[in-house]
């Protein structure tokens, strides 16, 4: 068992540091935390002793959508992979510590960790040994050990490897509270800068496809837990050169045709001894733009052609996109409070998706007459001061200079 939990102390510090925190598995705002309280922490394994061993095992502090708050382990199958994805510290070939867990020896190990109160909930993910569905096999055989033989009712995200069948991807949804496949890139040209021997149409998208259609075809009582799992992607933000309506092009096919939960941006960061070593890291502000964005695109009715692109594509860094869209369309025509449809209201800055509904819901007991009344209704008023009419008349407001 010692043996076993160093494995996977392996296992989790690299994904959780080496691989970087947002790389392969889920963050964000499904999970919302603050970036401090997202970290990843340390449990001690015990010892044989009862005392504290120095066996550490990341795990992350994570918010489920129904709000429950878990200790939610990330980590691999097997570090091992045969491929050689031009990013990925895990590339065939590299010189670092691989470590492999068989199914059952992994789920037994997992559901004493979760006895112990360490770990509530997984994100089981795998690099790739004898190709993509013998791997997807090893994750569904642990994922059913666990579900099936050992009763474990919590939180599973797992991963769908690039290649996997139709009918693995079935059974994934069949055990699974989430499912996710990593596009890494926004299209095939892309990808082929970053992971050569990944097929983006046949491996990567087509798998995603499956998952929308299955939902759409089947009663989702076959779900486990008696509904379908959500479906998550992930791209690697910089990594292939490629520009923000690239990434935003993929995602909104993504939301507006397969059903997909959360398109995941993670900066690229260049790792020691790979071939894009020398490439420049992708600055976390351009993620936060791409997350805003997609945003716009999934819960605040934007098209993508409303987006504010620059003549190369990107968005720009210096402003947020819903503040960059008003100023061109609402500084000359505000919007009223009292009488804005929801959809109105979602386009001001400063009004998010409860903001919206709050309004609607405190403007039928009374009118809503100034920028306090706002204020208590959680709307950042320094933002959407300058876009609003309370009552016929633009809100007074004196922006704070210094
Ligand atoms: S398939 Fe590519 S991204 Fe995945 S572990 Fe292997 S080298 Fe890394």
């Amino acid at each position: 068992m010692d043996d076993a939990v160093a494995r996977l102390q392996v296992l989790s510090t690299q994904m959780s540091l080496e691989r970087g925190e947002e790389h392969c598995f889920v963050t964000g705002k499904d999970y919302t935390f603050s970036s401090k309280a997202n970290a990843p922490t340390t449990e001690l394994y015990p010892d044989k002793t009862g005392g504290c061993g120095s066996q550490d095992i990341f795990v992350h502090p994570a918010v489920l959508p129904n709000g429950q708050r878990i200790k939610l382990l990330k980590t691999l199958l097997s570090s091992a992979c045969e491929r050689d994805c031009y990013y990925c510290p895990f590339r065939a070939g590299r010189d670092t510590r691989r470590a492999t867990f068989q199914p059952e020896e992994f789920a037994r190990l997992f559901v004493m960790l979760a006895q112990k109160g360490i770990a509530e909930g997984m994100f089981l993910s795998s690099g790739m040994i004898g190709g993509g569905i013998r791997t997807q096999d090893k994750l569904l055989d642990t994922a059913d050990i666990l579900r099936n033989k050992l009763s474990f009712h919590g939180y599973l995200h797992l991963k769908i490897m690039p290649g996997a069948e139709r009918a693995q991807v079935e059974r994934a949804m069949h055990l699974a509270d989430r499912v996710s496949v990593n596009l890494e890139a926004p299209n095939t040209a892309r990808l082929a800068k970053l992971a050569p021997h990944k097929e983006f149409i046949e491996e990567l998208l087509q798998p995603l496809k499956w998952v929308d259609e299955i939902r759409r075809t089947q009663p989702g009582h076959r779900g486990w837990n008696g509904h379908w799992p959500s479906s998550v992607t992930q791209f690697v933000a910089g990594g292939a050169c490629e520009s923000d309506l690239e990434l935003l092009t993929a995602t909104d096919y993504l939301y507006r045709h397969l059903g997909l939960r959360r398109a995941y941006f993670s900066s690229f960061n260049p790792i020691p001894n790979t071939p894009l070593e020398n490439q420049p890291p992708t600055p976390p502000i351009r993620e936060h733009r791409l997350y805003q964005a997609s945003f716009l695109l999934r819960d605040y009715g934007f098209n993508l052609e409303e987006l504010p692109f620059e003549a190369d594509g990107q968005l720009p860094v210096q402003s947020d996109p819903k503040q960059a869209w008003a100023h061109v369309n609402l500084a000359e025509r505000p919007v009223e409070v009292n009488r804005a449809e929801r959809h109105e209201l979602l386009r001001v800055p400063g009004i998010g998706l409860k903001g919206a509904e709050a309004i609607l819901r405190s403007r039928r007991q009374a009118k809503l007459r100034d920028l306090s009344a706002l204020r208590a209704l959680g709307i950042l008023v320094g933002r959407a001061a300058p876009f609003l009419l309370l009552d016929g008349k633009r809100a007074a407001y004196q922006p704070i200079l210094f």
